[in-house]
């Protein structure tokens, strides 16, 4: 089938991509620009020292048939399911995660325990008034200690304002419908109700890395007749005096469509379209968080079981480690040793984002050995990567300065905006992915029709759904049975 429709689209991540994919798989002519040198953007994976790895930990997962339709389509046979084991690292004390109650009270010993259930019922009889903060959020339903154990250190690293400055929307979307009475009520009653334990704690996860999905779904494009333009980035998205959106390439060179999809940083494309000054000033508010990416090759192997750990540990600036063994022994090639990777979250005005890769590695070195987790190990080597954008942050109001940059683009039927920071919204791939299945299913639709109502309001994608840190994953269709 082929289709004499044009479209465009910025940037080749999940987002963008998967909306490549789909549109080309339908006879669309799609051109699809990266500004870097491959694609899967931060979903994507590279090779370090013989072995591959991830951007950070990247786990799939997803209860909707039609991002899975397309990860099956894509990705074949070519992945296994992981065990998952991740915890939460306090002061040299593993916790589960996600967090349950009986586990965190035992782990803080006898005396803190007391102290954090007198906390919770000190927080309910005087509640915060205000739940729209983080912190109102989450001291309501877990009490002030608990918060600054379990929530105000990490929380405060990632998003590097104070939790009060923080939206309930994080909350809300990570560790909704939970609270310590709850918590407590399903510890004691759970262990009759929970049934396929191992289903739960499983995920897939393909051979050759988080980004060998994307890979695939790079050369099926190309194969159905789809342009990739790696290296190329797009400088802004204009319009003509039809109302056809133009692509302006870094090099100058202007390409007309009939549609065009972003995933560039929203503040970007808004800021290149003359906004009115009112939504100029609201788009400039919207801030992201950087993300530094610190491997380390630790001599040798069976250092932790954990994919990941979270470190709540308020003496320690790293927020994540992870543990690339622990994933599939085919990243691993012939090596024998561990690579993990410490995660470090700034700001684009912080010293840590433009401090030297040798001091930004010695910082890494320092913690790791600090945490005690590499048992006296050696560390071979280390690489530094940035991720800049990496994190839409939800301060408290956000959504104020978003809404009207979401009208503005409303104006605009034939330009797209999607993804993580192309759409600001917290995105894991599973969104960014239903983001272009769904953009692809609004252009076909469209018809070309200015004045056509889009299908989906792709501003609707990760607003409201349910977080999916468990889920059994035979409803997911992506179990794969042991061979
Ligand atoms: C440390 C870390 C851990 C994560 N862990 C998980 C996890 O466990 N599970 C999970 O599902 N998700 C995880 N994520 C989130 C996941 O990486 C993102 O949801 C996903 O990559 C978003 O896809 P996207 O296409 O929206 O954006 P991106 O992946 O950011 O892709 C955007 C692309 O656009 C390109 N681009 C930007 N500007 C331009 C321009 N002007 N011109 C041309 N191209 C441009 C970029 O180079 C990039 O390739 C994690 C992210 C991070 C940072």
């Amino acid at each position: 089938m082929t289709c004499s429709r044009t479209v465009g689209v910025i940037g080749a991540g999940p987002a963008g991509l998967t909306a490549a994919y789909e549109l080309a798989g339908q006879g669309v002519q799609v051109d699809v620009f990266e500004a870097g040198p491959k694609v899967g953007g931060m979903a994507g994976s590279f090779s370090l020292w013989g072995q591959v790895v991830d951007y950070g930990p990247h786990r799939f997962f997803s209860t909707d048939d039609r991002v899975n339709r397309v990860w099956h389509e894509v990705i074949g046979d070519d992945y296994d399911m992981v065990d998952r084991l991740t915890r939460i690292y306090y002061r040299r004390t593993f916790f589960d995660y996600p967090l349950k109650a009986m586990n965190a009270l035992k782990g803080l010993g006898v005396g803190e325990a007391i102290a954090c259930v007198a906390s919770y019922g000190w927080q309910r009889l005087f509640p915060e008034k205000d739940e729209s903060t983080f912190e109102g959020w989450v001291s309501n339903r877990f009490g002030k200690r608990l918060f600054r154990i379990f929530f105000k250190s990490y929380s405060e690293k990632l998003w590097g304002i104070p939790c009060r400055a923080l939206d309930a929307d994080f909350a809300a979307q990570r560790i909704k419908r939970f609270s310590l009475s709850e918590a407590i009520k399903a510890a004691l009653l759970g262990a009759r109700r929970i049934t396929h334990k191992t289903l739960v704690d499983q995920f897939a996860y393909p051979t050759g890395g988080s980004g060998d999905l994307y890979d695939k779904m790079a050369e099926a494009l190309v194969a159905a007749g789809g342009r990739l333009h790696l290296a190329t980035p797009v400088r802004r998205v204009t319009f003509d005096t039809d109302g056809r959106p133009r692509i302006e390439l870094g090099t100058g060179e202007v390409r007309t469509y009939d549609h065009v999809i972003s995933s560039m940083p929203l503040t970007a494309l808004v800021a290149g379209l003359n906004p009115p000054a009112e939504v100029a000033q609201c788009a400039a508010r919207l801030r992201y968080r950087n993300t530094i990416l610190a491997y380390l090759e630790v001599e040798g192997a069976g250092l932790f079981p954990d994919q990941w750990i979270y470190v709540h540990s308020p003496e320690l600036r790293t927020g994540r480690i992870t543990n690339f063994r622990n994933w599939l022994p085919s990243l691993c090639g012939q090596s024998r040793n561990t690579i993990v990777c410490l995660e470090y979250w700034c700001n684009d005005d912080d010293a840590l984002w433009t401090m030297a890769d040798g001091d930004v590695a010695a910082l890494a070195r320092r913690e790791m050995a600090a945490t005690g987790l590499t048992g006296g190990a050696g560390i071979l080597n280390a690489h530094i990567v940035r991720v800049g954008k990496s994190y839409p942050v939800y301060g408290h109001g956000y959504r104020q300065n978003l809404a009207p940059v979401e009208a503005f683009l409303s104006r605009f039927p034939r330009l797209h905006a999607i993804g993580r920071y192309g759409a600001f919204k917290y995105n894991n791939q599973d969104h960014s992915i239903l983001m272009g299945v769904l953009a692809a299913e609004n252009i076909i639709a469209a018809d070309g029709e200015d004045g056509h109502p889009p299908r989906h309001d792709l501003w609707q994608v990760n607003t409201d759904t349910d977080y999916q840190e468990a889920g059994r994953i035979t409803d997911t269709g992506l179990q794969k049975a042991a061979p």
